[in-house]
């Protein structure tokens, strides 16, 4: 997954879009790009590889302008190179997208039989060609809503017009995107992150929603064109979470505030006085539960198939774990009374989001652990349980997985107690064995000269086999 940005001002808008794209960087990308308007041109610039590049690329020739939109891309269709990068322009349209359009290859032959050129390889230069034959009869909200009719996949959209100097659209079906409001500016991003350095207001699309901006003001449509209201939220300020500090990279950073946010994440669970752990909300009662299925991507996963162990040891509950890309697209037979877990850093895991939106559908019960709560898992949950990590810019997840782990080992003695499948002593004793982490992770990080020995020893080799038994399996994998 990666990200796009949009602002429309009375400013010059490109480095502020670059600043955005610096922000969306944690998501992983091959490339990125910016299109602005100025002098009644769309100018676009883009680049394989990283956005301190696109920023050379402008340092050496600006592009002006007061409204714009950015992107980094995580490549689907077509190879990383710059041909492929966003935005995707005609003479009069300029396009960023994130996600896949899974009918483009039949759009585009159709196109192409009617004399329509392609440039690239992207499944997203068909919604820019769209667009412009649709410009020729529509305005550009309604351009877009015939363009939207004939796209099946999933979205999240920034467009601007040539010829409409004070106009962003976005419009989301299946990816996330926000949008962030300011005096004489507004703005549009794939998530919190990326809005949150210009301003703490913020709003959220839902699928099939599309919004249009301008400097003064932000509309949200439906997909049935009918205008609707949004909820503004505000956001917290943690700015300094941001940002390296001393630290020679975020992922040393991360690893060394792993003290830190157990601490914080456990004095929000443990209530000190009554040495008790506090879930209030969740969804099913765990006496009438009859299983749970845990269900993430990636380290997410892993930290389930850790949970699995633990639920397995602790509860009498039947417990199953699936990969939410493999879980979307079976056929379950769903049941009231098994809880849906959720597991995500982000909160914004696109295949992860889907199979949330498929129990939603199917009215079952579901909890989400995330670390960013304003996320769109987050809040499509019936009860959601924050990790309280604190942003983690690192790829390769830290703080992050210790925390999923820490909440779902939370849950797991929870349920266990209040079912009755744990001894009330030996539940108070492993709460006070939870409390030590903080510090146990201390002194480890003090053998930080030694594991840079063994690290320097192993990294040149040509594989590495890690073993584990249990539920040090899945911290093998
Ligand atoms: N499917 C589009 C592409 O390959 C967008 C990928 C993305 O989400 O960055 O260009």
């Amino acid at each position: 997954m990666c990200g796009i940005v949009g602002i429309t001002s009375t400013k010059q808008v490109s480095s502020t879009i670059i600043n955005s794209l610096k922000k969306l960087e944690y998501r992983g990308y091959d490339s990125a790009g910016l299109a602005t308007i100025a002098n009644g041109q769309i100018n676009e610039k883009k680049c394989q590889g990283r956005v301190e590049k696109l920023e050379n690329i402008l340092f050496q020739n600006p592009s002006k302008g007061n409204l714009g939109i950015g992107h980094v891309r995580w490549a689907t269709h077509g190879i990383p190179n710059t041909v492929n990068a966003h935005p995707h322009s005609s003479e009069i349209v300029s396009v960023v997208h994130n996600g896949i359009i899974e009918n483009s290859e039949e759009l585009k032959k159709n196109l192409e039989k009617s004399g329509k050129k392609f440039k690239s390889q992207t499944d997203t230069e068909v919604i820019t060609v769209l667009l412009t034959e649709k410009l020729e009869k529509y305005d550009p909200l309604n351009a877009v809503f015939e363009t939207l009719e004939m796209l099946k996949g999933s979205f999240a959209l920034g467009i601007i017009f040539k010829n409409y100097k004070n106009y962003v659209i976005g419009a989301r079906r299946g990816s996330p995107l926000a949008v962030g409001y300011s005096n004489n500016e507004n703005y549009l991003g794939s998530d919190s992150y990326a809005l949150k350095t210009m301003t703490n207001k913020i709003s959220y699309l839902d699928d099939g929603d599309v919004c249009v901006l301008t400097k003064d003001d932000i509309k949200f449509y439906n997909s049935k064109k009918n205008i609707i209201n949004k909820e503004i939220f505000t956001l917290s300020e943690d700015k300094s979470a941001i940002s390296k500090g001393n630290y020679k990279n975020f992922m040393i950073k991360e690893i060394f505030e792993q003290p830190v946010t157990t601490k914080t994440c456990l004095k929000e669970y443990i209530d000190k006085i009554r040495e008790e752990i506090n879930f209030y909300n969740l969804p099913i009662n765990p006496k009438k539960m009859d299983k749970i299925v845990l269900i993430g991507c990636g380290t997410a996963y892993h930290s389930c198939l850790v949970a699995k162990y633990w639920l397995e040891e602790f509860t009498s509950l039947n417990i199953e774990t699936d990969i939410a890309s493999e879980f979307r697209y079976r056929k379950i037979r769903f049941n009231k009374n098994t809880l849906y877990i959720f597991v995500s850093q982000s909160g914004e895991t696109a295949d992860t989001y889907a199979a949330l939106d498929l129990c939603k559908k199917q009215n079952v019960k579901t909890c989400s652990i995330v670390n960013v709560v304003e996320s769109s898992i987050a809040r499509i949950s019936d009860c959601v349980l924050p990790i309280h990590a604190g942003p983690e810019i690192g790829v390769a997840s830290t703080k992050a997985f210790l925390g999923q782990m820490l909440v779902l080992y939370l849950l797991t003695l929870k349920i266990s107690e209040i079912r009755n499948n744990i001894e009330h002593k030996e539940y108070k004793k492993k709460i006070g064995e939870l409390k030590k982490i903080p510090k146990l992770i201390t002194e480890s990080l003090k053998e930080e000269e030694k594991i840079q020995l063994i690290a320097k020893d192993i990294y040149k080799s040509k594989g590495s086999m890690f073993l584990g038994r249990g539920s040090s399996f899945p911290i093998a994998l």
